[in-house]
């Protein structure tokens, strides 16, 4: 039994450059593993969360999958931290939200350039993609957002921090401030 705090992590709809800068923390990690341990995560092979202290939800949520996953983590986790723009506002992959999933279909697998026999893939193992694209917040109820593309390590650092010791995370202005 252990009583490190327990932290997932998924990437949604998104590059996965949030959970580059997670690892951008360097040195700190060592810190951070003696501090906890990661359920579900790519740094892990867990492929379902459980009961963990939080989570951390990079991606916007764009297909049947994408919505599973996060009513999982929000199921499984006490506090739940939406981090990057696609999480918080669907970011680069709610671009397509201006044109018709049928439209991107086509442009995508058919009508693009410099496709090679052109098909709309149709595996049913392929999760089924939404309509619209949209942020993690109007799916589940989210507890923290942490805004940047990707958040900057230090941010990310402090406000894992402060979730570990208890306090309410907070950041002066000029941290949040990406003009
Ligand atoms: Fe990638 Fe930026 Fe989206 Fe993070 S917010 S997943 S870095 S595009």
């Amino acid at each position: 039994m252990t009583d490190k705090i327990r932290i997932a992590t998924t990437s949604l709809a998104g590059c996965f450059g949030c959970h580059m800068s997670i690892l951008d923390i360097d040195e700190r990690i060592i810190d951070l593993v003696e501090l906890v341990e990661f359920n579900r995560s790519p740094i892990t092979d867990i492929k379902d969360v459980t009961d963990c202290d939080v989570g951390i939800i990079e991606g916007a949520v764009a297909n049947s999958e994408n919505v599973e996953v996060l009513r999982d983590f929000r199921k499984q986790c006490k506090t739940l931290v939406a981090i990057g723009a696609c999480a918080l506002n669907g970011g680069i992959p709610a671009m397509r939200n201006q044109f018709s999933l049928e439209e991107c279909i086509e442009e995508s697998y058919i009508n693009g350039i410099g496709l090679d026999q052109p098909r709309i893939p149709d595996d049913a193992e392929l999760p089924m993609l939404l309509n619209q694209v949209h942020p993690v917040h109007e799916v589940v109820k989210v507890d923290y957002f942490l805004p940047g593309c990707p958040p900057p390590a230090d941010m990310i650092w402090q406000l894992l921090t402060d979730l570990l010791q208890g306090r309410e995370p907070s950041f002066k202005q000029e941290q949040i401030n990406y003009d």
